[in-house]
């Protein structure tokens, strides 16, 4: 019997891979709240258990493997991808009783590697493990992490750096790019089996090809709408992280923007911008008519193509949704929406704590807002229109709080705590955690943490990890 449902599918999606432990591995943290749901017999909640996996050190029963996947990265094929550092090692019960997928990232090498070292390193590990708990705790749909592990073993990147691993768990890592990869084999007998195994596995509650691909588009157009309504810039929106589940996958180079520039590239080698805030919705279509090319084996492309051509209107509509309900406004007013982002992008207004002040008492606060806007008397004027807007301000402000976090996970926190990991001290990274997956809560004494930088530098980041 196997561990994975994954080994129902043809052989050319995987290879058997183990793992390569290090020389030493300390547990830095664990995701307490997700492992609680985990059943009471799971050893899955005891700390040793999970040092052991983290460090490669699996139990017999456990076949762990390497996906193979192909995929577009910057808008180019690229036919030799797959999990070059990441292996599907379990699958356990989870929040919900839901079958979840348990995947070793920083395992070592595989056949997919292409010359990599099949590592991690300290720095992308805390940023993924953060970064995927906080979206988690911002009600959007992402892969999760559950235990984060540290070695003093050292990998080269533009520098020598630290070794970790990470425990991810999702209910599927099957990605755009494994249809891809069967495409251009000329495999339309493999891609149906794979077509069928999602369906069955992750959407039972359809019946037909045609239906679970309009699903999919309608999943991808509300995802992205949330990315924008946080400002979460994903930075490296390849087809081989597309999740077919339609979660957040692959956290490379984000960052959560401070100042509302929505031109912003966060990735250092995205020269182009292609993956500029503002074009995030565009390439998800872009990502999905490259699905769709490669379902057209099996599926009708007229089909397909008339889901690709509704994305547009189901991003709009998630994102009119999402954003009128951070200012909770009614469709009627769409107009103070539009006059606020411009405000804010006039200004370069910090997105999050703009929002957040405003679901506060804003005649308190009124000296701190209007300097978001340098003082601007066209603020004024939009603050004067939007209050008129509500007849029972206690009420708004509830239902604001509700949507408009307190606390983001910004790029200079998130270069603190890592700092601190680097030199030994993992303490914060379980500080953070707490924080960023209520982030909706007060918690009073880390208030300076919700507070945006003095002079936020626009991010550049690099893709290295
Ligand atoms: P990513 O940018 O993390 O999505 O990775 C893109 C591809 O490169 C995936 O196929 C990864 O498995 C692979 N990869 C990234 N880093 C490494 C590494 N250090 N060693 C081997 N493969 C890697
Ligand atoms: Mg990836």
């Amino acid at each position: 019997m196997s561990n994975l449902r994954y080994r129902q599918l043809p052989e050319s999606l995987y290879s058997d891979q183990a793992p390569q432990p290090f020389t030493d591995m300390t547990l830095c943290d664990l995701n307490e709240s997700w492992l609680e749901e985990t059943p009471h017999q799971s050893a899955y909640r005891c700390p040793v258990y999970l040092r052991d996996l983290l460090n490669g050190q699996l139990p017999d029963q456990l076949k762990p493997l390497a996906m193979k996947y192909d995929g577009h990265q910057f808008g180019h094929y690229n036919p030799q991808l797959g999990d070059g550092r990441g292996l599907l090692i379990d699958e356990i019960h989870g929040p919900n009783q839901q079958l979840f997928e348990v995947h070793l990232k920083g395992a070592g090498m595989t056949p997919y590697s292409r010359g990599g070292d099949g590592r991690a390193v300290l720095r992308s590990t805390i940023r993924e493990y953060l970064g995927s708990i906080a979206m988690h705790g911002l009600n959007i749909p992402t892969t999760n992490a559950i235990a984060l592990g540290a070695s003093r073993d050292w990998v080269w990147r533009e520098q020598q750096e630290p070794c970790a691993t990470l425990l991810r768990v999702t209910p599927s890592h099957i990605r755009f790019g494994h249809f891809e990869f069967l495409y251009y084999q000329r495999n339309p007998e493999e891609t149906s089996q794979l077509l069928d195994f999602v369906m069955r596995c992750h959407y039972p509650e359809l019946s037909s090809a045609e239906a679970w691909f309009d699903k999919l588009v309608k999943r991808c157009a509300r995802l992205v709408a949330k990315w924008q309504s946080v400002g979460f810039l994903h930075g490296v929106m390849n087809t081989d992280n597309m999740s077919i589940l339609g979660e957040t996958l692959d956290y490379g180079p984000y960052y959560f923007l401070d100042e509302y520039r929505p031109r912003h590239v966060a990735n250092h080698t995205d020269s182009q911008g292609r993956y500029r805030f503002d074009r995030q919705p565009g390439i998800m279509r872009w990502n999905l008519a490259a699905l769709a090319q490669s379902l057209s084996q099996v599926i009708d492309a007229k089909v397909l193509i008339e889901s690709v051509n509704r994305f547009q209107d189901y991003f709009d509509e998630a994102y009119r949704h999402e954003m009128l309900a951070k200012l909770d406004l009614s469709e009627e007013h769409t107009g103070l929406l539009e006059r606020w982002l411009e405000l804010l992008e006039t200004h370069r207004a910090d997105y999050t704590y703009s929002h957040f002040l405003l679901a506060q008492d804003v005649t308190t606060n009124f000296d701190t807002l209007k300097a978001l806007f340098n003082g601007d008397a066209a603020f004024d004027n939009w603050l004067n229109d939007y209050l008129k807007t509500s007849s029972n301000i206690d009420e708004r402000r509830t239902r604001l709080r509700q949507v408009n976090p307190k606390f983001i996970l910004r790029h200079h926190l998130l270069n603190e705590v890592i700092a601190k990991a680097e030199s030994g001290d993992f303490s914060d990274i379980a500080k953070y955690r707490r924080i960023f997956a209520n982030p909706f809560q007060d918690h009073i004494e880390d208030d300076a943490m919700s507070i945006p930088p003095l002079k936020p530098v626009p991010v550049s980041l690099s893709c290295s990890s």
